[in-house]
């Protein structure tokens, strides 16, 4: 896959999934914006990504702040020059608490970064893709939008909310050349998840999971970037599980075949 004189914003650049597709981009010939709130994590992947011969500024973003991402997004079309091509959604965080006594400050901040945040990083960046009639957006929701998890009282229910909002960017953004699909990861080992992660919890995914292993940001990688990819034109409104099929294994493990 080729993205030479393709520009990409990248929300969460700094760490993790968004990282691994930022230098991946970069490495395909886009021009990439590695935004996220942590400015040196973001520097230091813009930073590897020029050492590397690629293209690449790092911006301070948060994207739960409408002016923040007003700002972020000026400061990357004056670099650029105008027109955001690609916009990868991948800034996230998981406020994991029991539902019981769950904060709702907690529940809200989840909510605004996850599901706030992707709609007003799409918003601004459809805006300069609407003139250009092109434009690829991937958010990066989770299996957890479907299935529920002990602590994940918000972050489920702010994937599910990152689904219904890709599928309600397709209608009014499909006819000017604009796709909008989502991901959902199942477990891969970034910073996000290796706070929350017991070696028991390794061990039951690998074993649910058909694959018998977690995700890589390999595998993550090559999904986010087919889908903001010129071949993935007709690819609108997509939720995509990656997750070595995680979501559509059943619980029997017994039986014979013959
Ligand atoms: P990560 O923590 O490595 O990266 C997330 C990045 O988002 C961090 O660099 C963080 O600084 C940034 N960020 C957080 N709040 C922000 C804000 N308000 N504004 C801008 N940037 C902000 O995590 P990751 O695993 O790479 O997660 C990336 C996305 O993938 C998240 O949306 C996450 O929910 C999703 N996801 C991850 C997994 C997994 O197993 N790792 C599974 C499913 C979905």
């Amino acid at each position: 896959m080729d993205f030479k004189n393709k520009t990409a914003f990248i929300t969460g650049g700094g760490s993790g999934i968004g990282e691994s597709a930022a230098i991946a981009l970069a490495a395909r010939g886009a021009y990439v914006v590695v935004g996220d709130l942590n400015f040196e994590n973001a520097s230091q992947v813009a930073n590897e990504i020029l050492s590397q011969g690629g293209k690449a500024i790092a911006l301070e973003i948060d994207v739960s702040d409408a002016n923040s991402v007003d700002s972020a997004f000026k400061k990357a079309e004056d670099w650029y020059g105008d027109t955001t091509n690609l916009l990868l959604n991948s800034a996230g965080i998981l406020g994991i608490h029991a539902f019981i006594d769950y904060p709702v400050d907690l529940f809200n901040k989840v909510m605004t970064v996850n599901v706030t945040g992707t709609f007003l990083c799409s918003q601004r960046a459809s805006q300069s893709m609407v003139k250009a009639e092109f434009g690829r957006i991937v958010n990066v929701a989770s299996v957890s939008a479907e299935r529920a998890g002990i602590g994940r009282t918000a972050y489920g229910t702010s994937k599910a909310a990152m689904v219904g909002l890709t599928k309600q960017l397709t209608m009014e953004l499909g006819p000017y050349g604009i796709t909008a699909n989502a991901i959902a990861p199942g477990p891969v080992l970034t910073p996000l998840t290796e706070a929350s992660y017991t070696p028991e919890t390794i061990e039951a995914y690998t074993s649910m999971i058909p694959a018998h292993r977690l995700g890589l940001l390999d595998d993550m990688t090559s999904t986010i970037l087919f889908l903001l990819s010129d071949g993935a034109a007709y690819i609108n409104g997509a939720y995509l599980p990656v997750d070595g099929g995680y979501l559509a294994s059943g619980v029997s493990k017994t039986g014979k075949l013959t």
